[in-house]
C-alpha cells in the first residue's frame, strides 16, 4: 500500500500529509527570506504542529463526528463501552471508502430483512386464505345437514342417520384439521423439543405397517420392505417423530394408491453418518409441475380426488418440518401412471 493511497486515507494521515506539505513549503519559504537552518527547522515544525491540530480537528468535529452519527443509526443502540471502544478507537482509524462498504453492507442487510418480512406476509396472507377456506367446506356441510334435520328430516326415517353421519363426517374432519394445525404450530414454534435415540427404523416402519394393516387388507394393498434392505439398520432420531413422518408417508400411499397395489419401504446405508428411507408406491403418481410445491401448507396435487379422500392437506408439511429439525431434507420422486416414492435422510444410530 503507498503512503498515499487514496482509497484509505484517514483523518489523521490526511492531516499528517496536508500539514506536511504546508511545513515544508513554509521552511524552503523562509530559508529563502532568512538563510539560517534552525529559523527553518523552527518554521517547519510550529507550522507542521498548527496546521496537523486545525486539520485533525476540523476533520474530527465536522466530518467523522457525523460519520460517528450514522453509525449509532446504524447499529441503533445506545453506545455500550464495547461500542464507545469502536467510536474512540476503531472509527477514527477507517477510512471513508471503509465507512461507505459498512453502509453499503449495512443497506443489503435491511434490504434482505425487509424482503424477509414481505414474504412473510405474503405466506400469513395466504396461509389464511387457504384456512378458511379449509374450514368453511365442512363448517357449511354441518351447516347444511343440521338446517335440513331441524327442518323436518329429523322425522324421517330413510335419511335421518345418514344425514347424521355425513355431519359427522365432516366433524371428524374439522377435528383432523384443528389436530394437524395444531401439530404443524408446536413444530414451528420449536417448542417440542427433539428428543433423539438409537432405534431400529424397520421395526418402527413394521409397527407402522401393522396400524394400517386393516385399511390395507380392505383395498388388497401389499405393504413389503424393498428386498435386499431388511437388514436392521440403527438411526438416531426421535422416534415418536418419525412415527408420525412414517404414518403420514403410509397413510398417503394407502389414500391415494391404486386398490390392490404395493407399498414398498426402503432403507439405505448412504454413507458412515447418513440413513435414507423411502416409501414408495405404485398409485396415480403427480405430474412434474406439483413436486417443488408438494411440501407446502394445503398443497394437493389433485384437488377433487384429495378432498374426496378427506385429507387436511398438512400432512406432507408436518413431515417436511419434522425431518428439516432433524437437521435433514425429505424428497419426491413421481411419475402419472408409474407412483411416488417419498424419501428423507436421518443421522445414523449407534448401539
Ligand atoms: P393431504 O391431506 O391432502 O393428503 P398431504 O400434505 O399429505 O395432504 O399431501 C399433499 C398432496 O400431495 C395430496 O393432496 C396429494 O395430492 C399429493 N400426494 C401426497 N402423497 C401422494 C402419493 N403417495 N401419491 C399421489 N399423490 C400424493
Amino acid at each position: 500500500m503507498s503512503l498515499l493511497d487514496t482509497k484509505n486515507i484517514t483523518p489523521r494521515s490526511l492531516s499528517f500529509f496536508t500539514a506536511l506539505a504546508i511545513s515544508v513549503i513554509n521552511a524552503v519559504l523562509s530559508l529563502l527570506v532568512q538563510p539560517k537552518w534552525y529559523t527553518s527547522v523552527l518554521v517547519f515544525f510550529v507550522t507542521f504542529i498548527i496546521i496537523y491540530s486545525i486539520y485533525y480537528y476540523t476533520l474530527q468535529r465536522f466530518i467523522y463526528r457525523k460519520i460517528k452519527l450514522i453509525y449509532k443509526f446504524i447499529y441503533q443502540t445506545k453506545a455500550s463501552k464495547k461500542e464507545e471502544i469502536f467510536y474512540q478507537h476503531i472509527l477514527p482509524q477507517k477510512s471513508i471508502e471503509q465507512v461507505s462498504e459498512d453502509v453499503a453492507k449495512w443497506a443489503l442487510r435491511r434490504k434482505m430483512e425487509i424482503e424477509k418480512l414481505q414474504d412473510n406476509e405474503k405466506f400469513r396472507k395466504e396461509f389464511l386464505m387457504n384456512l378458511a377456506h379449509e374450514l368453511r367446506t365442512p363448517i357449511f356441510s354441518v351447516q347444511g345437514y343440521v338446517d335440513t334435520l331441524l327442518n323436518g328430516a329429523l322425522e324421517d326415517e330413510n335419511v335421518n342417520r345418514k344425514f347424521l353421519s355425513n355431519a359427522n363426517r365432516s366433524i371428524d374432519r374439522l377435528v383432523r384439521l384443528v389436530d394437524d394445525l395444531d401439530e404443524i404450530s408446536k413444530l414451528e414454534s420449536g417448542k417440542i423439543p427433539i428428543i433423539q435415540q438409537s432405534f431400529v427404523i424397520q421395526e418402527l416402519i413394521s409397527d407402522v405397517y401393522e396400524e394400517f394393516l386393516l385399511k390395507a387388507k380392505e383395498r388388497e394393498i401389499h405393504m413389503l420392505f424393498k428386498k435386499g434392505t431388511e437388514r436392521p439398520i440403527l438411526v438416531y432420531a426421535d422416534e415418536q417423530k418419525i412415527k408420525q413422518v412414517l404414518v403420514n408417508l403410509i397413510e398417503n400411499a394407502l389414500k391415494y394408491g391404486n386398490d390392490g397395489g404395493t407399498i414398498t419401504a426402503g432403507c439405505y446405508v448412504v454413507d458412515d453418518k447418513s440413513i435414507y428411507i423411502e416409501i414408495s408406491d405404485d398409485g396415480p403418481g403427480m405430474s412434474e409441475t406439483h413436486l417443488p410445491r408438494i411440501f407446502e401448507r394445503f398443497y394437493r396435487a389433485d384437488r377433487s380426488r384429495a378432498r374426496a379422500i378427506g385429507g387436511t392437506g398438512l400432512g406432507l408439511a408436518i413431515v417436511k418440518h419434522i425431518v428439516e429439525a432433524h437437521g435433514h431434507t425429505v424428497n419426491v420422486r413421481s411419475k402419472p401412471g408409474v407412483g411416488s416414492s417419498f424419501g428423507f435422510s436421518l443421522d445414523k444410530g449407534e448401539g
